[in-house]
């Protein structure tokens, strides 16, 4: 991914790119040639010159570009009332009690947000203060946003030395290239022990330990296959040292992995959920679930509000995407068609030898791409190029992980059979022109 945000710094000429350098700067953009979109619809994006792409890529509008019901629901709350949270709201109350009842584990408070950056940076100030530190231990490829404090738990993006006293970052668990060649519980052990480091090394420096973050699916470490009994054991050693623990499910929430929440799929009880991306289908919406022992006392102890965070017109868009996720079915969905599309890869793998492990959850599909499977290399720049000439093709699709050569897709959740069958179709194609 890192590459494929196209740094250009031409500033000449009138076309768009230019202009946008011009007065934005070296802002991110994706591909070698960036695209521009008019219009969006469902899993498909249409371009400036009429082109129609199939949007594998994108999680946000999880159920789908321009959901009429999403799209209704805004139009008609914004018609009405959107004033911020300081006056009482029935819609907002009864969507809150919603958003806790799809959860099991004992969450009963919620606070709203505006981005997952936000979700997460409240997080770490409810761990902060109510853990028994002030350190937080993050994994090594981790990306949990871009405050000021999230950043510095968000080593994935830094080409620099990224070092902070009160930041400590673990190996990410990976069962694909195995801490020391091990196996199993032996694995397990393995990065149980650096994280154990990681709590001694807070508590000998007097930092103390406030928690842990983590996608509960380990989204943006490439989707790893996570060694047995490992999450279970790190929350036990995080919260032995009084730590609290953090599940980031701004990518993994709403549906995305075939459970609502990543953590239920990943078995593990979390302290606090943090959401976002999806919530909303595009429309800003974020939010932090917890408990009212942590909310309380920190509500109690600090201010916060925030001024857009948990207005009607965000909430009314963030109970039309559980109207849709809950009647048409969109779990069960991502169940059968993300099984579909690793079977796809799985009969492509006998015919291409560059991939290798596929892995996910869902309609979270990681495809590991190698040069040679004996030693693992990674097809850092096949996947590159892969990349972009899938774009070529009218498929949309990124790649990410320590070696940037996992395949990434991350579809809306209404992504069916015959797109699936589009997808391969294209893959198999590109790869057979190796
Ligand atoms: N957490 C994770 C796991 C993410 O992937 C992202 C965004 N890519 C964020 C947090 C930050 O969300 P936002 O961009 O809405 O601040």
């Amino acid at each position: 991914m890192r590459e494929m945000l196209s740094r250009r710094t031409e500033t000449g000429g009138d076309d768009i790119l230019s202009r946008r350098i011009r007065v934005m700067g070296s802002s991110p953009l994706f591909y070698d040639e960036p695209l521009q979109f008019e219009r969006g619809d469902g899993v498909f994006l249409y371009a400036s010159d009429g082109r129609r792409y199939i949007d594998c890529y994108n999680n946000i509008p999880g159920v789908g570009h321009c959901n009429p019901r999403v799209v209704e629901a805004i139009a008609r709350q914004a018609t009405i009332l959107n004033v911020h949270s300081r006056y009482m709201s029935e819609s907002v109350v009864a969507y809150s009690e919603r958003l806790l009842s799809t959860f099991a584990g004992g969450f009963d408070r919620v606070m709203y947000t505006c981005t997952g950056s936000e979700s997460n940076d409240q997080a770490l100030r409810i761990a902060r203060m109510l853990g028994s530190g002030k350190g937080i231990i993050c994994t090594n490829y981790s990306y949990h946003g871009n405050t000021a404090a999230v950043d510095a738990v968000s080593p994935l993006f830094h080409r620099t030395k990224h070092e902070y006293s009160d930041v400590r970052s673990v190996a990410y668990p990976d069962s694909y290239r195995p801490l020391n060649g091990l196996e199993g519980e032996a694995l397990a052990e393995a990065y149980l022990a650096d994280l154990q480091r990681a709590i001694d090394s807070l508590n000998d420096t007097g930092v103390g330990v406030a928690g842990m973050i983590f996608c509960s699916i380990f989204a943006n470490e490439g989707l790893p296959v996570v060694p047995p009994t490992y999450l279970e054991r790190a929350c036990a050693m995080v919260r032995a040292a009084g730590g609290l623990i953090i599940a980031d499910e701004v990518q993994s929430g709403f549906g995305r992995t075939g459970t609502m929440w990543g953590h239920e799929l990943m078995g593990f009880v979390p302290d606090i959920v943090t959401l976002g991306k999806p919530m909303g289908n595009g429309y800003p919406i974020s939010a932090l679930i917890t408990r009212a022992d942590l909310l309380d006392t920190y509500r109690d102890r600090s201010f916060y509000f925030n001024t857009f965070a948990g207005a009607q017109v965000g909430v009314a868009a963030a109970g039309a995407v559980l109207d849709v996720i809950e009647g048409d079915e969109l779990l069960a969905n991502a169940r059968s068609v993300g099984d579909y599309i690793r079977d796809g890869f799985r009969r492509l793998a006998a015919k291409h030898s560059i991939i290798d492990d596929i892995r996910g959850c869902g309609l979270w599909i990681g495809i590991e791409l190698v040069r040679d499977k004996a030693t693992k290399e990674p097809a850092t720049e096949e996947t590159a190029r892969l990349v972009n000439q899938l774009k070529d093709d009218g498929i949309l699709l990124n790649r990410i992980g320590e070696f940037d050569n996992v395949l990434k897709m991350r579809p809306p959740l209404i992504f069916n059979f015959g797109h699936a069958d589009d997808l391969l179709a294209a893959v198999d194609h590109r790869l057979s022109c190796l």
